[in-house]
């Protein structure tokens, strides 16, 4: 008798994803790390490299600093299924869509599906803000510096070299704890929440 075929992508296929995460409410780090715990235990999804985590100057309305940092992971789900699954963890930390880049509990950001291009209204990757922001670039390239961004055809340790540190205040590693950064200098303004 013939066999069932199996029409779901085998594991030495499955793509390699880059997502992003940030929180600036609540106890980011705490969030940050139960979220990749989160996405880890999630099935058809294998967690590889984390990236440490960097403090960062708020871009958009007055908030208070971010944490950001990156995850690589392996998948089995399609872009459209692993965005559904970041939003619904967002959603498990109260995360509510208020003012545009206003603050939250917890944006994750699929930044990168293989080589995918996609452009819907629903999902666009590789993130179209990726190229030009120094807290995505500055976590994603200490863990993916080779990946080549589909698009522009240029590494992301390139991409990272042209943004700089702007707005990167100080790095959380597990070893050796926070490291604050000399460009906090950059910082532009005082923040009126702290
Ligand atoms: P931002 O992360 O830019 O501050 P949100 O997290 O509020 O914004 O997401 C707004 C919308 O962006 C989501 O409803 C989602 O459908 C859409 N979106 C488009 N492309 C992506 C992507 N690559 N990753 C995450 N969300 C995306
Ligand atoms: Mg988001």
């Amino acid at each position: 008798m013939a066999e069932c075929t199996d029409l779901s992508i085998s594991p030495s296929e499955t793509p390699l994803v880059a997502i992003a995460l940030g929180s600036n409410l609540g106890e980011p780090l705490r969030q940050l790390r139960s979220a990749v715990r989160l996405l880890a235990q999630t099935p058809g999804i294998q967690v590889l490299a984390c990236s440490p985590w960097y403090r960062t100057v708020p871009v958009g309305p007055p908030q208070p600093d971010y944490w950001n940092g990156c995850l690589i992971a392996r998948v089995q789900l399609s872009p459209w299924a692993l965005l559904a699954t970041l939003q619904a963890i967002e959603a498990q930390f109260g995360r509510q869509r208020q003012a545009h880049w206003g603050a939250r509990t917890l944006d994750l950001d699929l930044l990168l599906y293989g080589d995918r291009l996609i452009a819907t209204s629903e999902l666009t990757v590789p993130h179209p803000r990726l190229a030009e922001r120094p807290f995505v670039l500055v976590p994603l390239a200490a863990i993916a510096p080779h990946w080549r961004h589909p698009l522009l055809g240029e590494t992301i340790q390139t991409l990272r070299e042209r943004v700089g540190d702007v707005g990167i205040i100080a790095v959380f590693s597990d070893d050796v704890g926070e490291t604050t950064f000399a460009t906090a200098a950059d910082r532009p303004l005082p923040e009126p929440h702290e």
